[in-house]
């Protein structure tokens, strides 16, 4: 592929597809480093410092993925023989390779969660261990903001969170898409993180850097997690280069998810005037289709023969599907035809 084929080609699979403007790539190979294992690379120093303020929490760690943000918050919260309360569609459940087992001795209770990523309070109160040498120690329950694309309403965390209060609990906030849900609801970051103990967040999702994630809480925990990061080879030394892309990101692309929203938005209709309105679900910038398997991939390669890839029957909008993208994939679905 030529640099103007991965320009032209529209990639609805994920948001993690971007490729870095040129606008970051010069803040990145201009960026200031040092060895960050001696926390002596300014630009990382400078992405934590921003990251954390901007949730208003203490303290924040770079991490070169969102699996591994995740896997450093369980570490600092739990003890080998302890245990997440988690659902059992989350990220940190399904599609982390069951990390925290794995490499951290930490069990998983997966419990229910619906379309909006919430688990109920019964079902939670119901995972809770009581001290009793038979079972695994509760330490943490795991949330999920956005899920696959929809926002935790508002008004449920805070009940979450006197739940673990009650049981002395920690809370957890996977929030690959956090932002995604603080423009969709119109809030600050820090409204979104407020009540977790911990945070984490992706910078190579829809705010489209190339590389990187970050752990966001109080001190001691990432003082913690710095520790857990250096023992699963996650330390790197003048990670600079790629934290840069992170900041210009942080500080230069929150403001545009909203315009993938609005485009997610756009095709939604579009796919609901041609398949109806109960195929089709919009959560930010995901579509989500419901369609019988042979007719999905009937449309799946409709698109594909005109260079539009998508993957799951769940699409994904970013920075890179520009209005040009947007045109040509609107009239290509409307030259589809069903039968
Ligand atoms: C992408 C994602 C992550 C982290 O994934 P990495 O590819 O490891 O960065 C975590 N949680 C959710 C919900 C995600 O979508």
């Amino acid at each position: 592929m030529t640099d103007s084929d991965v320009m032209n080609s529209i990639d609805l699979r994920s948001d993690t597809v971007t490729q870095p403007s040129s606008a970051m790539r010069d803040v990145m190979r201009d960026a200031p480093v040092g060895d960050d294992v001696y926390v002596e690379d300014p630009t990382i120093i400078a992405l934590e410092s921003y990251a954390a303020n901007l949730l208003g929490k203490e303290a924040a760690i770079f991490a070169p993925s969102g699996t591994q943000s995740n896997l450093l918050g369980l570490l600092a919260h739990c003890q080998r023989g302890d245990e997440y309360i988690v659902g059992s569609n989350a990220h940190t459940f399904r599609y982390e390779g069951g990390g925290a087992a794995v490499l951290g001795s930490i069990q998983p209770h997966s419990i229910p969660m619906d379309q909006q990523g919430c688990m109920s309070l019964e079902d939670i109160r119901g995972a809770v261990k009581p001290d009793d040498i038979h079972f695994a120690c509760s330490k943490v329950v795991c949330l999920e903001n956005t899920h696959a694309g929809t926002p935790l309403p508002a008004g449920y965390v805070p009940q979450v969170r006197q739940l673990c209060d009650e049981f002395s609990l920690a809370l957890h906030l996977d929030g690959a898409r956090l932002f995604n849900a603080a423009v969709a609801q119109n809030v600050s970051p820090a409204v979104i993180a407020e009540h977790f103990d911990s945070v984490s967040i992706c910078l190579s999702k829809g705010l489209g850097a190339p590389v990187g994630s970050l752990l966001v809480g109080r001190a001691d925990l990432i003082k913690s997690a710095r520790r857990w990061r250096k023992v699963l080879g996650g330390g790197m030394r003048q990670g600079g280069i790629i934290a840069a892309g992170g900041l210009h990101a942080l500080t230069h692309h929150v403001d545009h998810l909203v315009l993938d929203h609005q485009r997610a938005d756009r095709v939604a209709r579009v796919l609901q005037s041609k398949f109806g309105a109960g195929a089709v679900r919009l959560a930010t910038n995901m579509i989500h289709l419901n369609l019988p398997p042979a007719n999905y991939e009937k449309l799946a390669l409709w698109l594909a023969d005109s260079g539009i890839k998508v993957g799951r029957p769940r699409w994904v909008f970013h920075r890179d599907i520009d209005d040009n993208a947007e045109a040509k994939l609107c009239d290509r679905i409307s030259g589809f035809n069903a039968s």
